[in-house]
């Protein structure tokens, strides 16, 4: 009932938008308020882009407006120069921004995180400069006489004509970076908050990831550009400066940085707003002058003490939830991997070693995992398990010695290239998405057994591959018995749950090996029984772990094997009985935590 009600909202508001400029005398809307309209339109087109990079993506582009510029001035330059029909002229716009943009990001991506917003910035004053200085460009007076936009016959000329296509081309964003956002790349995409460690252990591309956003942002900006100079029938180059760049991310910022529908949200308010200050300020100053940017510095400030998702979040609830993922009546199952005999051995380390300069984190430690066991690597705090956990996943590379994995050296491939091989892993400090779904968080694990990229995903072509992808999700929800979560957001699970999610998260890349790094760590004493009987489960199912642990008493009846370190040296090796009455493990473990 709450859907369809959210739903009448928004039928209702794609009504008043297409009715709003045919109304008839006397309520016809003034021409004044379809102008505004068209620039709020406009504006949202570039500020969706900024939601799906910035709110979603994590990265902060300044460079927004810069794009909007090239767009525009492609169309400007090709339709009054040469002669070239506005919709060749669109698509050019459109290849020389994706160029630029896969350039630029290309570049920045492979530096570290502040590299792009300084990036960006640069760009944005290039650009500004470029067009205001370039004779063919008109210099600082720019280009006049662009034609008007002709659709099926019909003259763009009026606002209130060419309002019809921004809008369809506004929604046309809206919807393409929705289904973008609920596909396989869409998860990777949200994934990529928080520095990317989790999604490329997931096997994401994380850089590509960034640069395909970052490019898909700069394409809508391009499109908004090229609409902008069509209505304006003229472009220079003071909409393309820096300070534009600004205020786009400021309308993403206020609408909510993270929902689609929030940047049509700030594109409408800011627009407002400015138009109103704009006359309001200088008549109660007395003065002339941009006094609105004072305004929305404050008004930044009060958004970021009070309400950091923006506005969005005090509206959504008139407007349907965008589509969710849910678990398919029938798919194909996924193909599997061959899984290896029990006994074989799978994992080898052999003498690996780790220093962080003068310290030797892990000091030449040698251990095996067999097929179908569960290994534990215990050892008091700074023994050099973590380290030892990352040289095996692919997070840190080992100094000297050799890890194989299933026959294969794996010691110099990154995390990305193991997790492909079939070693799945969790985290110490659970890193999940809390704002999707139990199910959408472990369909990130299956990202490397689906295909479909961003092109498929928006035209929604996805969905045989989509169902596949959620019902092998859902198989691993209930295998680890979370099934009555399965619809729930992933941050209203307690710890013990959100462990047990990562644990079906990494079973969704088919793996033969598991690794959990301390797994029972803040965990109360019924959800530590759970998990180790899950992982009594796992293993009866032939699934091998290797399990670092903290907690003596967890691993005590639960692990095959255990391997003792202290100060990056194994101590101790064998049967939990042996290893526990061993004279060193009690001297140095044991006598270490009492
Ligand atoms: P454990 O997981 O057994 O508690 P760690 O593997 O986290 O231990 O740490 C082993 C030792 O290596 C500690 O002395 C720790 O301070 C050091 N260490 C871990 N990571 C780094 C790093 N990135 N740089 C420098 N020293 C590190
Ligand atoms: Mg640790």
């Amino acid at each position: 009932m709450k859907r369809i009600m959210q739903n009448k909202f928004f039928w209702l508001f794609l009504v008043v938008m297409f009715a709003l400029p045919v109304l008839p005398q006397p309520i016809r809307v003034p021409e004044y308020w379809v102008t505004l309209l068209n620039y709020i339109g406009l504006y949202s087109i570039v500020a969706i882009g900024l939601v799906l990079l910035t709110g979603i993506g994590g990265m902060t582009s300044f460079g927004q407006a810069a794009f909007v510029g090239v767009g525009a001035y492609t169309t400007a330059y090709l339709t009054t120069q040469l002669g070239v029909s506005p919709w060749l002229a669109l698509i050019a716009g459109v290849v020389l921004t994706a160029l630029i943009a896969l350039l630029l990001g290309a570049v920045t991506m492979r530096l570290s995180g502040h590299f792009l917003p300084l990036g960006t910035i640069a760009w944005g004053l290039a650009l500004f400069f470029l067009f205001g200085n370039m004779e063919m460009l008109g210099k600082y007076d720019g280009i006049n006489g662009i034609p008007v936009l002709n659709v099926l016959g019909v003259n763009l000329e009026s606002g209130r004509h060419i309002y019809y296509l921004i809008w369809i081309v506004v929604l046309g964003a809206v919807v393409s970076v929705q289904n973008l956002l609920n596909s396989r790349p869409g998860r990777a995409i949200r994934a990529l908050r928080g520095g990317g460690l989790m999604a490329e252990a997931m096997g994401v591309n994380t850089a590509w990831m960034r640069v395909v956003i970052f490019v898909y942002a700069a394409v809508l900006a391009a499109i908004s550009g090229f609409l902008y100079a069509h209505l304006q029938r003229a472009v220079n180059p003071t909409p393309f400066g820096l300070n534009h760049g600004i205020e786009f991310l400021f309308m993403a910022v206020v609408g909510g940085v993270a929902h689609v529908w929030g940047a049509v949200l700030g594109a409408a308010i800011l627009t407002v707003l400015q138009d109103y200050l704009q006359t309001l300020l200088p008549k109660l100053l007395g003065e002339n002058g941009n006094f609105e940017i004072i305004v929305f510095g404050i008004l930044m400030v009060l958004l970021l003490q009070y309400a950091r998702r923006g506005v969005w979040p005090f509206v959504a609830r008139i407007f349907p939830r965008g589509p969710h993922a849910h678990v398919p009546d029938h798919a194909d199952a996924l193909p599997q991997r061959s899984k290896p005999t029990a006994g074989e051995a799978l994992l080898v380390v052999d003498r690996a070693r780790k220093q962080f300069g003068g310290l030797v984190a892990v000091n030449d430690v040698s251990f095996d995992v067999m097929a179908g066991q569960i290994i534990g690597l215990i050892g008091p705090n700074g023994a050099g398990k973590s380290t030892t956990f990352n040289l095996v996943t692919g997070v840190l590379q080992a100094t000297s010695g050799a890890i194989t994995f299933r026959g294969e050296r794996i010691d110099k491939l990154n995390s990305r290239e193991i997790v492909k091989r079939g070693i799945g892993r969790t985290f110490q400090h659970v890193k999940l998405l809390p704002g999707m779904t139990v199910l959408e968080n472990v369909a990130i694990g299956a990202h490397l057994r689906g295909h479909a990229g961003v092109w498929r995903s928006v035209a929604r072509l996805n969905a045989a591959e989509e169902a596949r992808l959620m019902a092998e999700a859902a198989r691993q929800i209930r295998r680890v018995g979370l099934e009555e979560h399965m619809y729930d957001e992933a941050g209203s699970l307690a710890l013990g749950k959100q462990r047990i999610l990562e644990i079906a998260r990494a079973l969704c890349c088919d793996p033969t090996l598991l690794l959990l790094d301390e797994p029972a760590a803040g965990l109360r004493y019924q959800e530590k029984q759970q998990l180790a009987s899950l992982l009594r489960k796992l293993r009866e199912e032939g699934m091998s772990v290797l399990l670092v642990e903290h907690d003596m008493d967890f691993v005590m009846n639960l692990t095959d094997r255990l391997v003792v370190m202290e100060f990056g040296t194994r101590i101790a090796e064998g049967l939990p009985q042996d290893v526990q009455n061993d004279p060193a493990v009690l001297e140095a473990y044991l006598g270490g935590v009492e």
